[in-house]
């Protein structure tokens, strides 16, 4: 299998599981419907705010869009849900397809919408069903971002729209560029959406397999950031069960608890581990406004800084895979057997595994 310069595939009933994500990604975005909306919210502008008349919009204008934009997006909520519980369940069947290969392709119709049917058809166990509905819920946050984004932006380009006069024909058009051009912020923050969300409920799932005690290697995909490949791709880590509460910017810096925490951070993996409020940039602004000049910008601490853990950040389609240190190694990016060489698998667990085992024994949780 290789890392770095090539798609590991996985092999489960024939069908790998990075095809099966960008299904579930692309399946997760079509659902928004932009299409759709796009045809809806201009064919309300004609009807409602009579743009050629240069009639300045009123509160209330403002106040109907955004309950527009809302009432069209609250309804995908329950997409959120569906999608997020699939892509968990898919990460489920992979990790077990790796175990036992299964004798038949997954097919999303066949697997559950809501977080209940999953627990009931896949057993889930309380911890797996908590990290799913986290899942969820953290998809739903991430709609409703994205919802009030699209919120402000439409109101944006009608209000511009308004005040210059410009008719209701460029008012398509400009919504057009905002909904459906690549580059626009408004369109990646959908994708964002639906491909975050779509990756972090399949590595949940995945994850929530992996006991404590058992370990994981990161594979990145070739376009990779810098973190993700300095962090994730190749790197072996423990899976661990954490505590209740793993921050620790409250332990005194020198204190063995702090130590212990920042060790484990770096370290060790955990279901539900995220770099939220975290950041790949070595250095932070004091004034949030003001630009990158050196007497504005600040080391930054350690924990507000990404560590190991998928994803890593929005768009990470970096994944774990279960690896036996035991009965194989990393070589070139490259999961092997120890059987091929004894000497090439003594020589990196002495010098990967060993050092991890030493911290687990000095600061296991
Ligand atoms: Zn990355
Ligand atoms: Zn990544």
């Amino acid at each position: 299998m290789r890392a770095s310069n090539a798609v590991p595939k996985y092999e489960v009933g024939g069908i790998s599981h990075l095809e099966q994500l960008r299904q579930l990604e692309k399946f997760f975005y079509d659902g928004f419907e932009f299409e759709r909306f796009y045809a809806d919210i201009t064919k309300f502008a004609e009807e409602k705010l009579h743009l050629e008349d240069g009639r300045p919009l009123a509160l209330d204008d403002l106040r109907e869009i955004d309950g527009f934009v809302r009432r069209f997006f609250e309804k995908k909520l329950a997409d959120v849900e569906l999608w997020v519980v699939r892509g968990f369940v898919l990460g489920k069947l992979i990790e077990r397809g790796e175990q036992v290969p299964a004798l038949r392709p997954i097919r999303f119709e066949d697997l559950p919408t809501k977080v209940r049917e999953a627990a009931r058809e896949f057993s889930l166990t309380a911890r797996e069903t908590r990290a799913l509905e986290w899942a969820v819920s953290h998809g739903a946050e991430h709609l409703t971002n994205a919802t009030n984004d699209t919120i402000n932006t439409v109101q944006q380009v009608i209000f511009d729209n308004a005040k210059n006069r410009k008719g209701y024909r460029a008012l398509r058009r400009d919504l057009e560029t905002e909904f459906f051009d690549n580059d626009s912020e408004l369109n990646r923050n959908w994708k964002r959406v639906a491909i975050s969300e779509s990756n972090n409920a399949f590595n949940q799932g995945y994850i929530a397999q992996i006991g404590g005690g058992e370990w994981v290697c990161g594979f990145s995909l070739p376009d990779a950031c810098p973190p993700c490949k300095a962090l994730i791709d190749g790197r072996v880590y423990p899976v661990i069960r954490p505590e209740a509460d793993m921050s620790y910017s409250h332990h005194a810096p020198e204190s063995h608890e702090r130590a212990k925490y920042e060790w484990l951070w770096e370290h060790a993996i955990w279901l539900e581990k995220d770099n939220f409020g975290r950041s790949g940039a070595e250095r932070k602004r004091i004034n949030k406004d003001s630009g990158n000049q050196p007497e504005n910008l600040l080391p930054r601490e350690h924990h507000e800084k990404y560590m190991p853990a998928i994803p890593m950040h929005p768009y990470c389609r970096c994944r774990w895979v279960r690896l036996n240190p035991e009965k194989m190694y990393v070589a070139g990016g490259e999961m092997k057997m120890r059987v091929m060489n004894e000497a090439a698998w003594r020589a990196w667990h002495d010098s990967v595994i060993l050092p991890l085992q030493a911290g687990l024994a000095q600061y296991a949780v």
